[in-house]
């Protein structure tokens, strides 16, 4: 029977609930135990595919294609362990089970209620997350006192309340706010969060307090004092460089420690080195990498969380120093391209609809033409293959049809209207948008004597998918005898997963997203080198 260990956030949102997770479950599966993490969201969308990356910032996918928080991402990064469908709970979820369940005649005639209900459905989830685990941490979505949280919180009580002792463990990660005229840190904030915490049933194990400074004895007393928590469980969460300090900042506190005593598990031996290894030479990369991002997200940068990461991770791997410059593609006019020309390299992410992407087509072409290196992801792909049909193909009208349906040359659109654009109808028939994409790991075969093959060194790859348009099967003759290879394809030919450009010093694009693969320990195959590149080049 696993152990669960929940964490919720008070005060304000966004403290970091997801890297202490992430960091404290690393902790424990360098110390040899199984761990699981799951993210339980209060919100009615069944899973955040269908929110605007503005509003929630990225969709992380995992690898059976659920498309969920991107707190799954840390957790992955940080424990190198693989999140599920079961990963991500939000209420949505939770009311659509409970629903059709009440359809299906299942409650017997009962009145349905949050209580037991709703409750009993979230605790069967959260079991469900954590099987074969030693110890589950589970993530409580949002801020304590909103009212859609309740009915997780309720949750988590009553499954305290029905283990065994020692067996769960509350950690309440809050802010403490300084007064900077006075220099003074406020704990009433805290006090309260607690307060309510309490009054719910819930009363703290441990406290992780957010602040710009460690805390001292002095208000660690205070907030004891205030909140029934052991002065001994209070601990700093203090800002930090980098998110990869957060494991050691805890580890140095010993704040795993406490947690093995208060859940009475076996001590075995702590291992931090690959983090303080990781940090030391994050720190002493100095020689500067410059590279530009072209989206559509760029003003919120937790739209492309995963893609940054992954620049991060190849750069450490690589002793650079990474500087991303976040361009919006709207502001790439045919006049101004010249300013790519301070970049050592380009990414083009990810994305969806039409804004924007007239500047993302003349970023690849800038980067072709000017061998600047490209990384091109998902959208970044159509994008080249759009490029490069209208200025090299000649096919000057050639376009996605996602963007126009009435183009004469849909080099990208939709599988299903391939066979319409033979027979000379394109109808743009999506209905539904959620979760219906191509999405998660597939397989990959590459072609030797590409680029692709010498970096993967393998046949086969898995990569990640979340879009719905591919590269209509039907133009690939055309890109015959061009410079541009399609190395990557899956099944029988009949999608196409990668191109390269043969003359041009690195310039690659791949349907499928690899930032969902890439680890801070040893990168991932295409960003090192696209980074080695960019570095290398200038
Ligand atoms: N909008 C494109 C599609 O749906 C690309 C999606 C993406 O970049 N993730 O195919």
């Amino acid at each position: 029977m696993a152990r669960y260990i929940f964490i919720t956030g008070g005060v304000v949102s966004s403290l970091g609930k997801g890297i202490t997770a992430a960091s404290l479950a690393s902790l424990f599966k360098l110390r040899g135990y199984k761990v699981s993490l799951q993210k339980l969201d209060p919100y009615i969308n069944l899973d955040p595919g269908t929110m605007s990356p503005f509003q929630h910032g990225e969709v992380f996918v995992t690898e059976d294609g659920a498309e969920t928080d991107l707190d799954l991402g840390h957790y992955e990064r940080f424990v190198g362990i693989t999140m599920s469908q079961n990963s991500n709970v939000t209420a949505g979820r939770v009311y659509s089970h409970v629903i059709k369940k009440e359809r299906e005649g299942k409650y017997l005639g009962s009145t349905v209620q949050v209580i037991p209900h709703v409750t009993d459905e979230i605790k069967s989830l959260i079991k469900k997350g954590s099987k074969g685990a030693d110890i589950s941490f589970v993530e409580v979505g949002g801020t304590v006192g909103d009212i859609e949280s309740l009915p997780f919180l309720e949750s988590i009580r009553q499954l305290n309340m029905e283990m065994q002792e020692s067996h769960t463990l509350f950690i309440h990660l809050t802010l403490l706010p300084l007064v900077e005229v006075t220099n003074e840190i406020k704990t009433k904030p805290t006090q309260h969060s607690v307060k309510e915490l309490r009054s719910i049933g819930i009363q703290p194990d441990i406290l992780l307090c957010r602040g710009k400074d460690k805390i001292n004895d002095h208000i660690k007393n205070k907030i004891s004092l205030f909140t029934n928590v052991h002065k001994d469980a209070v601990f700093s969460a203090q800002d930090a460089s980098t998110i990869y300090q957060i494991p050691i900042e805890y580890k140095n506190q010993k704040i795993d420690d406490y947690i093995l005593k208060k859940l009475k598990l076996p001590h075995k031996k702590s291992v931090i080195k690959p983090w303080v290894n990781f940090t030391n030479k994050l720190r002493k990369c100095k020689r500067k990498v410059k590279i530009g991002m072209v989206g559509k997200y760029v003003e919120l940068a937790d739209s492309y969380k995963s893609l940054n990461e992954s620049l991060l991770h190849a750069s450490v791997h690589n002793n650079t120093s990474l500087e991303i410059k976040f361009i919006d593609s709207e502001d790439i006019k045919k006049t101004n391209t010249k300013k790519l020309s301070e970049l050592q390299g380009i990414v083009v992410p990810g994305g969806f609809g039409n804004r924007g992407v007239n500047g993302k087509i003349l970023t690849a072409q800038y980067a072709r033409v000017n061998n600047i290196p490209y990384l091109g992801i998902c959208l970044g792909m159509q994008i080249s293959v759009i490029e490069f049909a209208r200025n090299v193909l000649g096919l000057k009208k050639a376009n996605s049809t996602e963007f126009d349906i009435n183009t004469p040359h849909p080099v990208i659109s939709l599988v299903t209207e391939w066979e319409d654009y033979k027979k000379g109808k394109l109808k743009g028939n999506i209905k539904q948008m959620g979760g219906t994409m191509r999405l998660g790991a597939q397989k990959c075969n590459l072609i030797k004597s590409s680029l692709a093959y010498a970096l993967y060194k393998k046949n086969i790859i898995t990569e990640r998918h979340r879009h719905r348009y591919e590269v209509n099967n039907s133009y690939i003759n055309k890109f015959n005898d061009t410079d541009l290879l399609f190395s990557g394809y899956s099944g029988n030919k009949d999608l196409m997963e990668i191109l390269e450009l043969k003359n041009h010093p690195w310039y690659l694009a791949s349907q499928f997203h690899p930032e969902f693969t890439s680890s801070p320990m040893s990168g991932h195959p295409l960003f090192n080198s696209f980074i080695k590149i960019a570095y290398d080049t200038k």
